[in-house]
């Protein structure tokens, strides 16, 4: 992806540990790195179609002088989300941040902290069998959208499945969101459990009843195997009422491991293969 990069902004801040710093400030360095695709702007040769690096230095300066973090790690990462935030085509940024007084008493150039953050596309199963099970999966949808660090892309039809596993509860309402987020997997798994919690999900049978289930399905194409968690989802290729919702919205996108299109992981079970 093409770069557009800003190196060396001085900034007066108050960012610091000790009292002193928080008191009386000292210089900060900045530099941003934009990842962005700047093909429209090198044809057409309009502002506009860029990212203006004058609006974006003026961000980090205001955002490095109107707050005070004890660490650079949390201005590295305010600044990072604020630019994230407010230039729709950034898809990435790196920030580092330089503390060239940082009061080490010993002789050194500067010292510096510099992080990455960047977009995600990701795929969530949403499903519900019990109380309101369409306003419940709305809800859901509602409560991401308020997430500060997430977008809602799309959200498919919902359908209304059979259960599985456990039979003797209601049919579910099933469906698949695309959103696009700045949260890690785990970051996103928090999120999406405080979102069950909110609407109530209670957990009494494995499989069983809830009000509310959102499951993390697809992740770009990272692989995680964590013991409380696994992206993609492992079960994802065994399930109709997944793969029909999420076809429905993103037929190409491709499952990591099996280097299989969604669209393809469908029709094969459809036909019998996945099992
Ligand atoms: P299933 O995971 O088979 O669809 P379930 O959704 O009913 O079953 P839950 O009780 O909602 O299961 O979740 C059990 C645990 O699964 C959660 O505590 C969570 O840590 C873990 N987990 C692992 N991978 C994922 C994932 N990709 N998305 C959501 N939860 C996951
Ligand atoms: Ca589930
Ligand atoms: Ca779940």
């Amino acid at each position: 992806m093409d770069k557009i990069c800003i190196k060396g902004l001085e900034v007066f801040g108050k960012h610091g540990v000790l009292p002193e710093e928080n008191a009386l400030g000292q210089k900060f360095v900045i530099s941003a790195t934009l990842f962005c695709d700047t093909r429209r702007a090198g044809k057409s040769d309009r502002l506009e179609d860029s990212v203006n690096y004058a609006q974006v230095s003026e961000l980090l300066k205001a955002e490095t002088e109107s707050h005070v973090f004890r660490l650079l790690e949390a201005l590295a990462w305010h600044l990072a989300k604020e630019v994230l935030l407010h230039f729709e085509m950034v898809q990435g940024v790196t920030v580092q941040v330089e503390k060239p007084w940082a009061p080490v008493h010993l002789p050194l150039d500067t010292v510096s902290v510099q992080i990455h953050r960047e977009w995600h596309q990701a795929y969530l199963g949403v499903g519900s069998n019990l109380g309101d099970r369409e306003g419940q999966i709305h809800a859901a949808v509602e409560y991401l959208r308020q997430d500060e660090l997430t977008r809602v892309v799309q959200v498919s039809k919902l359908i209304e499945t059979e259960p599985v596993g456990y039979t003797e509860q209601d049919d579910f309402l099933n469906g698949a969101i695309e959103i696009s987020t700045l949260r890690s997997p785990e970051e996103l798994l928090e999120l999406t459990q405080g979102i069950e919690g909110k609407l109530k999900r209670e957990r009494k049978i494995h499989w069983g009843p809830r009000t509310i289930d959102l499951d993390i399905l697809l992740y770009g194409r990272e692989v995680v195997q964590r013991e409380n968690l696994c992206i993609p989802h492992i079960e994802m290729e065994r399930r109709m009422f997944v793969l029909e919702p999420l076809c429905q919205i993103a037929p190409y996108a491709v499952h990591p491991l099996s280097g299989r299109r969604v669209q393809e992981l469908r029709q094969a079970l459809l036909d019998g293969k996945n099992v």
